[in-house]
């Protein structure tokens, strides 16, 4: 029997596709977004500890309070934010749970959620769970960056609008919204008495002395804003799978109500190790940041030497390439033959859009890795 209707177009994801893809042919994978190094040690000690302390039982449904506090006091310390530990902070399974949780926890189906495109694959798949409709506005290329299509943006938005998700630093892209872009958003979101839900996972992960702005810092955003972050990318912990959402009472109790049927709670000993870490190594992701500002600088430059046309990337732990100068137009095609053809793996952009004419070249590729693994990928690249 086929999944139900509304599943359909979501059967398999891209980072599965292409990771199954660089495992079979030996490759050096630059596609699903995971670093090859460990986080903090004090964190992973910490984490042993809960183990072997015996915190391995259902922590409480909205998160153990050491961590929704050291949540709430990250916000204060960085962005000025306040929220209650109390009500206003919800941990959960990843950004992914967060994602889904606050989409069907507050669209109706039939009603719309806006968001940029290209858009990170899970928004699409929980719009689709909820039963809600998908509207895009496009980022555009603004020399060798990206900056949103505002009037697009302007006519996505209309009287079945439920919630627009805005992603910042952006994945796939590396771009950072611009604070004007931010501003119209934000008005556009008040102007519809709408939700905002933020995906920030990237928040740290900025460079070139550049700023991160939460869009609930924004007049008039606290009280219609669902934060979410998590500790993946942060502190190289994919597997871990702890997220969070911070934001008014209600609408984290919407998000919350969702959640509780998806898992009830996730990632027990791991909560109190994330708590220690949003508390102690935050020197540690600065440095990180820094360190993965220079791999940047080496990814890009290797592919440039390859012959590929690249994209700024602003955040994140992906740079966009334009194979184009290479003859070559079908991104998704050429992701699927490179792991074979010179052994390296990277995402196809076409995999997160609506409207894959515009970026049916573009290629995504993630610079988290060991500086000896992006070297070996820059000797395979130079294959081509
Ligand atoms: N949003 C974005 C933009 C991501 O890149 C990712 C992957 N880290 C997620 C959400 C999912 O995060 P998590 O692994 O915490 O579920
Ligand atoms: N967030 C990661 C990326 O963009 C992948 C997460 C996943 O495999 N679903 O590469």
């Amino acid at each position: 029997m086929p999944p139900v209707t509304r599943l359909r177009p979501f059967t398999s994801t891209i980072f599965a596709e292409m990771s199954a893809l660089a495992v079979e042919h030996d490759a050096v994978n630059l596609g699903q977004g995971f670093p090859d190094t460990d986080g903090p040690e004090t964190m992973l000690d910490a984490a042993r500890d809960a183990i072997s302390g015996g915190r391995n039982q259902y922590p409480p449904g909205i998160g153990i309070p050491e961590l929704r506090e050291a949540v709430s006091e990250h916000q204060r310390d960085h962005y000025s934010l306040d929220y209650d530990p109390a009500d206003q902070v919800l941990i959960t399974v990843g950004a992914t749970e967060a994602i889904a949780g606050a989409i069907l926890g507050l669209v109706e189906p039939g009603r719309e959620v806006v968001m940029i495109e290209p858009y990170y694959d899970a928004y699409a798949a929980a719009v689709a769970l909820a039963g809600g409709v998908r509207r895009t506005a496009p980022l555009v290329a603004d020399g060798d960056g990206f900056v949103l299509d505002r009037d697009a943006l302007a006519a996505a938005f209309g009287p079945n609008t439920a919630a627009v998700v805005v992603n910042s630093p952006h994945n796939p892209t590396g771009t950072v919204l611009s604070d004007d872009d931010l501003a119209e958003i934000a008005r556009l979101t008040i102007e519809h008495d709408v939700v905002a839900i933020t995906d920030e996972v990237y928040e740290h992960l900025i460079f070139d002395g550049r700023e991160h702005r939460p869009l609930a810092t924004f007049p008039g955003m606290p009280g219609r804003t669902l934060r979410i972050s998590s500790a993946a990318k942060t502190f190289h912990v994919t597997g871990w799978k702890v997220g969070w959402i911070s934001g008014p009472a209600e609408l984290v109790a919407a998000a919350r109500a969702a959640k509780q049927y998806l898992t009830y709670v996730g990632s027990g000993p791991f909560q109190p190790a994330v708590a220690h870490a949003l508390r102690h190594e935050m020197p540690w992701v600065q440095a990180d940041a820094a360190k993965l500002q220079s791999k940047r600088d080496l990814l890009s430059k290797a592919l440039a030497d390859a012959g590929f046309r690249v994209h700024r990337s602003e955040g994140t732990y992906f740079v966009c390439a334009d194979p184009r100068p290479l003859g070559i137009a079908d991104g998704a095609a050429f992701c699927r033959e490179l792991p074979a053809r010179i052994g390296v793996a990277a995402v196809p952009v076409s995999a997160f859009v609506d409207h894959p004419d515009e970026w049916r070249h573009l290629v995504r590729f993630a610079f988290a890795k060991r500086d000896d693994t992006i070297a070996e990928a820059a000797q395979r690249l130079r294959l081509l």
